[in-house]
């Protein structure tokens, strides 16, 4: 099937060079007017892989295919393949800071600040999207390309289709920054895990759909290669002021409580909980690492950071 991203007359899509460390998972942009790509990652110094390129912001939607010309659909080519999201580093709001102590000599820094920076990308696993820039015809990168296109409204479009795309787009809102001082873990899976049970954990704890709030690591400057921040944010645009409630001490260690119960409730991987499933740790969000995540190394930490 065919789909188109949807143009506007005399108005280019915006697009942005956009680069993710292999080493540390740094995430850098920059208008692609202004500048021709990078060569090295902002935090580490490490060179950029493959894991670069340019994203298109597909501000005005999209079309369905040939099946319904000319009619705008709902389906949109951003929900064929999983997207990620990253943060910039940035926020320009106002910071405010709690640390909480909890055992074994851990220590959790919370920082919630607002218009953080953050992007979402679809790179379509790597394949990117081979988009016509007359017409917003738009295949799959692993698919053919058509030796001719039509326009969304039928007619022979003269456009190519050279280059290879992802999508997405940068956007603002509320985030809480959480470090934990003086934990190291470099076992697969163990901080994206812990990332997606503190989720759960705010979810039920303050009573916030799951679906407004999202996730993703940050590795620390300074430490790029060490422990990643975990960066919690309303998935709402521009902020609801959710993470931002988090930083007090109360409502953390709730937090922590609820994480901890949930996964504790939950079945998969047997008495080890060497497993995850949808009823602890997967999301349909978190699609891209549901193989590593891994309920028992996460009820082990906070049982022992936060003892009963
Ligand atoms: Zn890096
Ligand atoms: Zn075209
Ligand atoms: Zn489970």
């Amino acid at each position: 099937t065919s789909r188109y991203i949807r143009r506007l007359p005399n108005r280019e899509w915006e697009s942005f060079f956009y680069a993710i460390c292999d080493q540390c998972q740094s995430y850098q942009s920059e208008r692609a007017e202004l500048t021709k790509g990078f060569t090295h990652c902002n935090v580490c110094g490490s060179r950029i892989g493959r894991n670069q390129g340019i994203f298109i912001v597909p501000a005005f939607g999209f079309i369905a295919g040939q099946e319904n010309p000319g009619n705008p659909g709902e389906e949109k080519p951003e929900k064929t393949y999983t997207t990620r999201v990253y943060f910039s580093g940035k926020s320009s709001g106002e910071e405010e800071k709690v640390c909480l102590k909890l055992a074994g000599g851990i220590e959790l820094e919370l920082t919630a600040a607002s218009r953080g920076k953050l992007a979402v990308i679809n790179n379509a696993g790597h394949y990117g999207f081979r988009v016509c820039r007359a017409c917003g015809f738009t295949v799959l990168g692993n698919e053919s390309v058509p030796g001719q296109h039509k326009t969304p409204w039928g007619n022979d479009c003269p456009g190519k289709m050279l280059n290879r795309y992802s999508l997405g787009h940068e956007f603002e809102t509320d985030i809480l920054k959480l470090y934990f001082h003086g934990y190291q873990d470099t076992r697969k899976g163990f901080w994206h895990s812990l990332l997606y049970a503190l989720l759960e954990g705010v979810s039920s704890a303050m009573q916030i759909e799951r679906q407004d709030l999202d996730g993703c690591l940050y590795p620390m400057p300074g430490n790029p290669l060490g422990s990643p921040a975990l960066i919690l944010f309303d998935d709402v645009p521009g902020g609801a002021g959710h993470v931002r409630r988090l930083v007090r001490e109360e409502s953390f260690k709730e937090v922590l409580q609820a994480s901890l119960n949930r996964l504790q409730r939950c079945e998969c991987g047997g008495v080890e909980g060497n497993a995850s499933c949808y009823g602890c740790l997967r999301h349909y969000r978190n699609q891209f690492c549901h193989d590593e995540l891994n309920r028992g190394m996460v009820i082990e930490f906070l049982a022992k950071v936060f003892p009963l």
